[in-house]
């Protein structure tokens, strides 16, 4: 699978980043970016959950 963000929307609030700091980064300037191309087998629940949690619901699959 793969994961988008769609900064229009992002908040920056790390709530993703903690769920899967592998996949999730906030640079110094708190933007995020996706730091895998496709996200690894073993990590795909927790970014499905982020996808769930985003309170902003910037991320998307695809
Ligand atoms: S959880 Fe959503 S709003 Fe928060 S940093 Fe991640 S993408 Fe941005």
């Amino acid at each position: 699978m793969k994961v988008q963000v769609d900064l229009n929307l992002c908040e920056a609030n790390a709530i993703c980043v903690g769920l899967a700091p592998k996949v999730f980064d906030l640079d110094d300037d708190d933007v995020l970016h996706i730091v895998v191309d496709e996200v690894p087998e073993e990590l795909q629940k927790r970014v499905r959950m982020a996808i769930d949690r985003c309170p902003k619901a910037a991320l998307s699959e695809g």
